[in-house]
């Protein structure tokens, strides 16, 4: 008998007619003669509304009390479909992540998963139920309730696939699958059929939704992902590990899998600062100390020994970030600090593309015939990412969609 981890998103379980409906499905995977374990989230925005109904009550809610409050969210979500299946006839459970088992270290908001104890599942599963396990949330050695961070059931669910040896983790959303761009700005993206799990992580921190470090996860237990729809029967996406994917079929394998976008970039740039050693430690030290994650990096060439040093943030660190670098421009006899907005983060990502010459050029190429002006560039193995401003990512994503021939069904 194969074991099943499914997992369901909030916009799945936002009221009681959908919950029918995940219980509906849930009962198929089980009647189709499998062991089961579904995953829950909270109930549609039900986690946003705890956050703003406790800034209601303090300006800077305890840590520890936000968890417990944020894991009811889920809570509700597992007896609720545990109580469903059972008026349809089947055996169920709910359990709490510290019931599950799923035992996190101590820092709250943003909890790891330091291990595994899932006898109670394992039990639970001998005498045939259904256990529907709450997302998002642990227990720390002292018995504190801790969540994992926002959008963390998928990492529950990829978990206990992993912990429980499940054949694997299927994850229901509102969206049939992962796409080559996203379809707001691309109208002709598509929807893969598969794709390597280094390929989603970069799509993942780069716009699409999926919680990025369950897919490290799933990438390091070797657990298959299926991505689909929890509203359609439509087949999902395969998210998986064999980077030789089939996409060549009788033509010539495509390397680039998606477009990925961000228009959560900010910019700074330090100008005619002296060109020594210890300039970049100088600034990017004091950033990392103050908790600032640094993206894209650039350092001009220098000129009469001065050169100028670029550098992205998320937008909403770009007011602390600006306020590190005026600390230290001084000491490094800046001529200026200059900040901006706008911009934005369009890549391609494609595990093939690591051997293979040519895709730099034909990205620049791309851009350059829409109009696009580049201001910077940066590259993984796998990924080309250029900075572009932000009215112009959409123009941007449908150039390469068309040059990288995503346009049509492969
Ligand atoms: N309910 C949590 C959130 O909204 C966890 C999740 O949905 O995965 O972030
Ligand atoms: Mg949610």
């Amino acid at each position: 008998m194969d074991l099943i981890v499914q997992k369901y998103g909030g916009s799945s379980l936002a009221d009681a007619q959908k919950i029918k409906n995940v219980a509906g499905r849930i009962a198929r995977a089980k009647d189709a003669g499998n062991r089961v374990v579904a995953v829950v989230s909270a109930m549609g925005d039900s986690t946003d509304e705890l956050i703003e109904l406790a800034s209601q009550v303090s300006a800077s809610p305890d840590r520890r009390e936000l968890d417990v409050l944020l894991s009811t969210g889920e809570l509700r979500s597992c007896a609720l479909v545990a109580m469903t299946l059972m008026s349809l006839g089947h055996k169920a459970i709910s359990l709490s992540g510290a019931q599950a088992g799923i035992r996190t270290d101590a820092q709250f908001g943003m909890a790891k998963i330091a291990g595994l104890d899932p006898q109670r599942i394992t039990d639970e599963l001998d005498k045939d139920k259904i256990v529907v396990v709450a997302g998002f949330q642990g227990i720390t050695p002292g018995m504190d309730t801790t969540t994992l961070g926002r959008g963390a059931s998928d990492l529950t669910a990829i978990a206990l696939a992993a912990g429980l040896d499940a054949s694997r983790c299927e994850v229901f959303t509102d969206v049939e699958g992962i796409y080559t761009a996203d379809p707001r700005l691309v109208p002709s993206a598509i929807k893969l059929d598969e794709i390597s799990f280094e390929e989603m992580l970069e799509l993942a921190s780069y716009g699409a939704k999926m919680n990025p470090r369950s897919i490290e996860l799933g990438m390091v237990y070797d657990t298959p992902i299926l991505v689909a729809s929890s509203f359609s029967d439509v087949p999902g996406t395969l998210i998986h590990g064999d980077p030789d994917m089939n996409r060549n079929v009788g033509e010539i394998r495509n390397r680039v899998s998606g477009i990925a976008t961000d228009i959560n970039v900010a910019k700074v740039t330090v100008q005619g600062v002296t060109d020594r050693p210890g300039i970049a430690a100088g600034l990017f030290e004091p950033l990392a100390a103050d908790g600032i994650s640094v993206d894209v990096i650039v350092q001009n060439a220098s000129a009469g020994g001065k050169t100028d040093l670029t550098f992205t943030v998320k937008r909403d660190a770009l007011a602390r970030a600006e306020g590190v670098v005026r600390r230290v421009a001084e000491s490094m006899d800046s001529d200026d600090v200059v900040t901006s907005l706008g911009l934005a983060k369009v890549s391609i990502v494609g595990t093939g593309m690591q051997d293979a010459p040519g895709y730099a050029g034909t990205m620049f190429r791309a851009l350059a015939d829409a109009g696009i002006n580049i201001e910077m560039i940066t590259t993984s193995e796998i990924r080309i990412t250029c900075i572009v401003s932000e009215d112009q990512v959409g123009a941007a994503a449908r150039a390469l969609h068309t040059a990288f021939d995503l346009d049509s069904p492969r």
